[in-house]
């Protein structure tokens, strides 16, 4: 099982690195697909690779990443135990945001690594992997709560947080970031009752066979 979606993530990979129509592919940039444990039960979506991300080919490495480590670490999460990945896989020009048509270019390779992970819960960082998930959704408002949604027939949980770069750009938002990363582990428990409950309503009509 883990070697198949390992294998599956690798092979999406070189099918990206090979496809010539990916906007933001240029001379200088190199796919930065993404990194983690393909078991993943969270899936972390950022905006795109910076400077340092480009350079060492994976998501998160640079100052934002820094930061994202310390949140992790003050959760007791381990950055291998979950899967980072971006909604552009490029370095944007001067990292400026994605446009909507690179997006949307990218978004069927982040459509099928979410496939392939089937994570249980999707993480994202900033307002552009969150409008993705929850288009209508404001950053201000949305942080740190728990969602549920239907995406693409697949049931998701969905937890928007502050881009980790707007957390050291704003002393408010880092503090709001560190709070909703503290959180965190409530809702994860949240979610395997949800699950648990789910599970035990699919089991009931066979019980009821038994009698
Ligand atoms: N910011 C992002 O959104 N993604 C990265 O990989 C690095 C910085």
């Amino acid at each position: 099982m883990r070697m198949k979606k390992f294998e599956e993530l690798q092979k999406l990979e070189k099918k990206m690195e090979a496809d010539n129509s990916l906007p933001l592919k240029k001379t200088d940039t190199n796919l930065v697909f993404g990194v983690g444990d393909p078991e993943a039960k969270i899936l972390f979506v950022g905006e795109g690779p910076g400077y340092w991300e480009n350079l060492k080919k994976e998501p998160f490495v640079g100052n934002a990443g820094k930061f994202l480590d310390k949140l992790l670490e003050s959760i007791e999460m381990k950055r291998d135990t979950v899967y980072i990945t971006n909604v552009v896989h490029h370095r944007p020009p001067e990292n400026r945001d994605p446009l909507p048509e690179e997006m949307s270019a990218y978004g069927k390779y982040l459509d099928k690594i979410i496939e392939i992970i089937d994570p249980e819960i999707i993480i994202t960082l900033g307002r552009y992997s969150m409008g993705k998930f929850l288009p209508t959704a404001k950053i201000s408002s949305a942080h740190g709560k728990l969602f549920r949604i239907k995406w693409k027939e697949r049931d998701l949980f969905v937890i928007p947080m502050y881009h980790p770069a707007a957390s050291l750009r704003n002393g408010n938002i880092m503090t709001q970031e560190k709070e909703d990363f503290l959180r965190l582990p409530e809702a994860i428990k949240k979610i395997e009752e949800i699950k648990k409950e789910i599970r035990a309503e699919k089991e009931k009509p066979e019980q009821m066979g038994l009698i």
